[in-house]
């Protein structure tokens, strides 16, 4: 399809299909377009239409919204959430009235410098209401576009949107760019929706890449997931003849601040060091299953040995250090993983004394 071909295909359904009746369609100004554009940011047309009605008969003007008293604006936006959205809503009337005589700025570069406005909202509100060659990009149209070009990468990466933008700067008629900006999002919302779209409906099929590969689900592509750095240790878990295990506090600040947990070792040879600083005299030793333990920011793959201890200079251990009773455990608050780790060596001992 030519971006021509293109234009008119959804032009064309827009005269049939599109939406005309909402309320922010009728007696349309900036300010209106505005209101609704935020309004409908991350909520449904079902949900905004009752309180862009109520919004509007409150606060009919730029004026009247830059005047209100602020828990006026926040009540009329009560069960919107997202209150940021109402502050900054106010603070860009306010700054319309101020600073550009109660007009909203007829460009893209200007609208997005106000509060609360994206490029995506500037072209809604620019193309809408008042008539300028705008592309929009939000989370419909980028679905639209992404399934419509087959675009690899994903969309949130700043090299991917901005192929985006540029099909949409492409495809952007010149002339009634208002219906055509209208019609792109209903088609994301109506037809082109996040799970089994209604491609035979679709005036864009015939030109549809991931039409036409049966990728549907593959586009716009997920958000890659984090490949997080990895790190190992190993835990010993220290089990006394009366079955408790050495425990330290971590310090109050950092990971796990303040919980109980294993001692961790860098490799095998530290723990004849940790047993002279316990005066303890080790015996056995066997490996547990490891455990992979997943942090915001990294992955530790712990691989715990349980040791037994033959002899400890006293059953009581001091400072941060504590023998932890695997049958009458204290109530302490424990690391998840140490917490698993634990019922492992219990079972571990229960099955060597039944044996
Ligand atoms: S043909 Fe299907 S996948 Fe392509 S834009 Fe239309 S609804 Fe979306």
């Amino acid at each position: 399809m030519t971006p021509e071909q293109f234009g008119s295909a959804v032009l064309d359904w827009y005269d049939q299909h599109g939406r005309k009746d909402l309320p922010w369609q009728q007696g349309i100004t900036p300010y209106r377009v505005w209101v609704s554009e935020i309004m409908l940011q991350q909520t449904q047309v079902s949900t905004v239409l009752g309180y862009f009605g109520r919004f509007m008969d409150a606060l009919p003007s730029v004026q009247a919204l830059a005047a209100a008293p602020v828990d006026e604006v926040l009540h009329l936006w009560t069960g919107l959430g997202y209150y940021t959205r109402a502050r900054n809503l106010q603070k860009t009337a306010q700054i319309v009235v101020a600073e550009h005589g109660g007009e909203f700025p007829a460009s893209v570069t200007q609208l997005t410098e106000l509060p609360g406005i994206g490029r995506s909202t500037a072209g809604a509100i620019a193309s809408l209401s008042m008539g300028l060659r705008a592309p929009i990009l939000d989370g419909n149209v980028k679905r639209v576009l992404a399934r419509y070009s087959a675009q690899e990468g994903y969309p949130g990466e700043p090299k991917v949107a901005a192929q985006l933008w540029a099909l949409a700067e492409q495809l952007t008629p010149a002339a009634r760019v208002n219906h055509y900006t209208q019609a792109m999002m209903d088609l994301g919302a109506t037809l082109c929706t996040r799970s089994k779209p209604s491609c035979l409906l679709c005036p864009l099929q015939s030109g549809c890449q991931a039409h036409l590969l049966g990728l549907q689900s593959r586009y716009p592509i997920p958000k890659p997931r984090k490949v997080l750095p990895q790190k190992s240790t190993l835990m010993p878990l220290l089990a006394n003849r009366d079955g408790a295990i050495l425990l330290y506090r971590r310090p109050a600040s950092g990971l796990w601040g303040g919980l109980w947990s294993l001692p961790e070792l860098l490799a095998g040879e530290e723990l004849d060091g940790l047993a002279l600083q316990h005066g303890l005299i080790l015996g056995e030793r066997q490996a547990l299953p490891a455990l992979t333990h997943t942090f915001s920011h990294f992955q530790l793959a712990i691989e715990p040995w349980l040791v037994h201890v033959e002899q400890a200079s006293s059953a009581v251990a001091e400072g941060d250090w504590l023998w932890y009773n695997l049958a009458t455990p204290p109530r302490l608050g424990l690391a998840a993983p140490v917490k698993k780790l634990l019922k492992r060596a219990a079972d571990e001992l229960n099955a060597g004394e039944l044996s």
